[in-house]
């Protein structure tokens, strides 16, 4: 066979293999790897929101005075080295009902570290949370979401589940409020969950005004049309309860099923 040949019946099996891995490693939806929770029941009411990259102020604050005017609980995947320069945001946090998570120490791309410390990026996350907050988190989601196979190993080893998201309006990109609430509402569907930032990597003070000016519409557009914002654990309960992959929280503790009203 000829060289060219070969690469012909070789050089897409090698693609179909790449582009495999490549979303494995990227798509939020991707379970290649291990379990993945990127939204609840589909025929349910419940909506999750999260918020990633902080605590980082003066945002942070902002999204809970918002949250506590409505009586709404959201789930917060914190920073580490973020966590314990704002300690005080990390109780609020906790003390007004909202579900803490791990997002890593310092937000690194966890797939380009070495497995020591991929494990000390989470475990540090997880005690320093504990030490600040008396609650240890449930739920990692990896910065930017990417993952390969070594995390999910270290995050059982932790009793962490691994959370992704269902709904991306990239505020990040900080492209105008009104684009923001656009694109949540846009593809929304019951069980979402939605992916939003309070903070930005581990910037202090990171502009994050876009973000808290969209939530009050969104949370008008979400009781519109009849949806309850709940936490991850209580959307991923929810999942639990109508045997839709039951066995994602088999061997985990009872959830904190407190009430969202
Ligand atoms: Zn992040």
């Amino acid at each position: 066979m000829t060289r060219t040949a070969t690469f012909r019946l070789v050089g897409p099996l090698f693609f179909v293999i790449f582009a495999a891995v490549a979303h494995g490693v990227l798509s939020p939806r991707s379970e290649l790897y291990g379990p993945v929770l990127v939204h609840g029941d589909r025929h349910g009411d419940s909506v999750a929101l999260t918020f990633d990259d902080g605590p980082n102020e003066p945002y942070t604050s902002q999204v809970l005075d918002i949250l506590k005017a409505r009586g709404v609980r959201a789930t917060f995947f914190l920073v580490g080295i973020n966590a314990r320069n704002y300690p005080e945001t990390v109780r609020r946090i906790v003390a007004e009902g909202h579900e803490i998570a791990n997002h890593s120490f310092t937000h690194p791309y966890l797939i380009r570290e070495g497995g020591e410390s991929m494990l000390w990026q989470i475990d540090e996350t997880q005690r320093t949370l504990e030490e600040i907050s008396g609650v240890r988190p449930r739920w990692f989601r990896p910065p930017h979401g990417f993952r390969d196979p070594r995390l999910f190993p270290k995050t059982r080893r932790l009793s962490l589940d691994v959370c992704e998201w269902s709904n991306m309006p990239r505020d990040w990109t900080r492209p105008g409020t009104r684009v923001i609430v656009d694109r949540v509402l846009r593809d929304l569907q019951p069980g979402d969950i939605v992916l939003l930032h309070d903070g930005a990597g581990t910037v202090h003070g990171g502009d994050r005004s876009q973000t808290v000016e969209a939530l009050p519409r969104i949370l008008d557009a979400l009781a519109a049309r009849g949806l309850r914002p709940v936490t991850v654990t209580q959307i991923a309960t929810g999942i639990d309860r109508s045997g839709y992959r039951q066995n994602f929280l088999n061997d985990r503790e009872p959830a904190d099923t407190r009430d969202c009203d």
